[in-house]
Order: C-alpha cells, then sequence, then structure tokens
C-alpha cells in the first residue's frame, strides 16, 4: 500500500507503541518460564507481572493487590457484573447501570436478567451525560451493584463518576465503572472516586490487545469468572499472558505520563477539526461541548448516510468508524445516539473521528478537506437533500 493512511479511530483500537513492544519482546523467548515455577526463568516472569501490578495500581491510584490482569475489557466487564452479581445475590437480586454502556457491559446484564436477576438502565441527556440524581432515583431496597462506564465509547461522554459513587456508596452499594476509554486517557483516583471496581484494556491506550485488567478494591464481595488454578492470587485463573501483562503495565505508564502534554495537544487539534467540520451546513457535534474526551469527534451529518461517508474516506486512506464497532454489521442506529435522543435518519448519517499520538496538524487539514468534499458530493446525490444544499 503506498497510499497514506490517516488513522481516526483510536476508540476502535491503537497500535502498540514500539517501546511497549521492546518492553515485550524479552518475555516471549528469553524469559518464557512459568510464573508459577520456583526456578529462576519463572521467577522472572513473576517478578515482570508484579512490575506491570504496580505501575497499573499506580496510575490508578489503587494498591497492586487490588489489580486483578484479564484476557481484556470484555472479561473484565463480564467478571465485575457475574461476579459481583453471584457473589451479593443474597443481599438482592437488582442491578442499576445505563442505555449507553459497551456490549459488554449490557449483554452481560441481559444475562444476568435471564438468570433471575433485574436490571434498570438509567438514560442519558442529550450530550449522552448520565444524571447523578437519575441513578439514586433508580436504588432500591435490595440493588447490589451500579455500573457506570467512565467515558463513552461513541460519543465522549465523561461522566460524573465521583459523584455517582459517592452515591452508591451512600446507599451501601457497590460502584464499577467500565474505563476502558478512559484509563491512561484521564487521570483516574478510583480512591478519591469511590471506584470499587473498574475494568480496563491494554489495546486503547497503546498496549498489546488481548489483555486487560479489573481494579477490585479490597473487601469488595465477588465469585471468580475464569475457573482453574491459583493464578492472580486463586481470583482469575489460568497461565498469565506474561507479554501481555509486561505490555500492558509498559503502556499505561507511558500514557498516564504523557496526559498533561499530550491532551493539550489533542484538545487543540480536536477543536480545530470540530469547528471547521461544523462549517459545513446541516452538521451537529454529538456528545458533550467539554465533558469529553480529548480525542474524540462525533458528528452527524444530515441528508447523507455514515457509511457511505467512510467508504469514501477509506478510498483516501482515512479511517473513521461510525462509533461502536458492533454497529457497523448493522442497520441499527446506535443505541447511544437514540439513547440521547437523536433521530434515527441524523443517527445513521453520524461518524466518529478519535485522534491519537500520531495524529498531526497536517492530518487534519487532510481530513477537513476531503470530508467537506464527501459530505458536498453525496448530498448532491442523495434524494433528501433540500435544494439549497446541493
Ligand atoms: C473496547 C471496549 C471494551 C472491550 O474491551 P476489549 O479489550 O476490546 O475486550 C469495553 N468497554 C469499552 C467502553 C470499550 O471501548
Amino acid at each position: 500500500m503506498n497510499q497514506k493512511i490517516v488513522y481516526m479511530d483510536h476508540a476502535a483500537t491503537t497500535y502498540t507503541a514500539p517501546e511497549v513492544v521492546e518492553a515485550m519482546i524479552p518475555y516471549f523467548s528469553e524469559y518464557f518460564g512459568n510464573p508459577s515455577s520456583v526456578y529462576a526463568i519463572g521467577e522472572l516472569s513473576k517478578s515482570a507481572i508484579d512490575t506491570a501490578r504496580k505501575q497499573t495500581a499506580a496510575v490508578l491510584n489503587a494498591e497492586p493487590e487490588e489489580i486483578f490482569f484479564t484476557s481484556g475489557g470484555t472479561e473484565a466487564d463480564n467478571w465485575a457484573l457475574k461476579g459481583v452479581a453471584l457473589a451479593n445475590q443474597r443481599k438482592g437480586k437488582h442491578l442499576i447501570t445505563t442505555k449507553i454502556e459497551h456490549h459488554a457491559i449490557t449483554h452481560s446484564a441481559e444475562w444476568l436478567a435471564e438468570q433471575g436477576f433485574e436490571v434498570t438502565y438509567v438514560g442519558t441527556d442529550e450530550y449522552g451525560m448520565v444524571s447523578p440524581a437519575e441513578i439514586e432515583k433508580a436504588i432500591r431496597p435490595d440493588t447490589i451493584l451500579i455500573s457506570v462506564m467512565y467515558a463513552n465509547n461513541e460519543v465522549g461522554t465523561i461522566q460524573p463518576i465521583a459523584e455517582i459513587g459517592k452515591i452508591a456508596h451512600e446507599h451501601g452499594i457497590l460502584f464499577h465503572t467500565d474505563a476502558v476509554q478512559a484509563a491512561g486517557h484521564i487521570p483516574i483516583d478510583v480512591k478519591a472516586e469511590n471506584i470499587d471496581l473498574l475494568s480496563l484494556s491494554g489495546h486503547k491506550f497503546y498496549g498489546p490487545k488481548g489483555v486487560g485488567a479489573l481494579y477490585i478494591r479490597k473487601g469488595v464481595r465477588i465469585k471468580n469468572f475464569i475457573h482453574g488454578g491459583a493464578q492472580e492470587k486463586k481470583r482469575r485463573a489460568g497461565t498469565e499472558n506474561v507479554p501481555g501483562i509486561v505490555g500492558l503495565g509498559a503502556a499505561i505508564s507511558r500514557a498516564a505520563a504523557a496526559i498533561p502534554e499530550e491532551n493539550a495537544r489533542l484538545i487543540r487539534l480536536r477543536t480545530r477539526l470540530t469547528e471547521e467540520l461544523l462549517k459545513i451546513p446541516a452538521t451537529k457535534l454529538n456528545g458533550h461541548p467539554t465533558q469529553r474526551l480529548p480525542n474524540n469527534v462525533n458528528i452527524t451529518f444530515e441528508y447523507i448516510e455514515g457509511e457511505s461517508v467512510l467508504l469514501f474516506l477509506n478510498m483516501k486512506g482515512i479511517c473513521a468508524s461510525t462509533g461502536s464497532a458492533c454497529n457497523s454489521a448493522s442497520l441499527e442506529p446506535s443505541h447511544v445516539l437514540t439513547c440521547m435522543g437523536v433521530p434515527a435518519g441524523s443517527a445513521h448519517g453520524s461518524i466518529r473521528l478519535t485522534i491519537g499520538e500520531r495524529t498531526t496538524d497536517e492530518d487534519v487539514d487532510f481530513v477537513i478537506t476531503e470530508l467537506t468534499e464527501i459530505v458536498k458530493r453525496l448530498r448532491s446525490m442523495s434524494p433528501l437533500t433540500p435544494e439549497e444544499l446541493r
């Protein structure tokens, strides 16, 4: 491929940073020992995992003993919901979550509902923001868990996590947050924000795919989800993904250290991208104007299909998405945009651009120019376009 690729889909996945790959490499062939073994090379793997656990804990203001490595964000979300529900069902069988969660949460909640649990799904305002008061209203005497994502993967809205955590704790309810889009991108403090359980994933912050972690506050009652050997203090079985865990630790440290400078840069690029795209007539920014992830732009172009925009962008080497990767194969409008009250037609005309570390001013200029042209062309072909926009 000779064409220049402009990657603006960092919310779907990131490349693994070269220095992270370098940190991982020795743990494939050189230090390959099983961390559970007694001899020296096993010991080396074990101490590498310990380092990654400390690195991960430090970024969240958690204790290393509270970090449990998993196969990714999806497993961490499944474990949190199912493990807490099953361990606390004598206290009650009611859970609260939101209508804008990732499918790893909503489908786990639906599975629990099939097992006899009850789930309340709280909505959002037009900006995709969950109201702490709405969460509090949904609380019942038998509520055992509240799960609200830290930041939304489609529209980037950052939720009032500390306030929701406080409410949960005032009512003696456990609080989980899916922080897969937030960890390594914005500062998180599980102690200050009253978080009992938190999910994160390596490949969303320049670490490898197939590795994640669940933070479980000391003393939280949770059942095991993966059964087998005694790994992870007997709480998550299976021989550890040593290179992956090493990569996750290196990546989260690196990403967290870069936050202040990198986010200022991303916000500058995002603001310019947003402002220039909004100059196209009949467009609208989705998500909160300020309380949003520094790398997220989600825009509706009325009268055209987001899927067609993506195909035209692809021809120019620009990688973007319509929101959640899971939705791209279906014709259903995004559940997040629907929850925010975006009409189905407008939801179909929405695309998500998520920038990252390698995004330059030139990339932003290129996308503005190409996207403006593509929207104009598609509108000229669409029977829905009003005469004055042709
Ligand atoms: C990507 C993502 C997940 C799933 O994480 P994987 O590591 O890909 O399994 C869960 N929640 C959110 C919000 C995500 O963006």
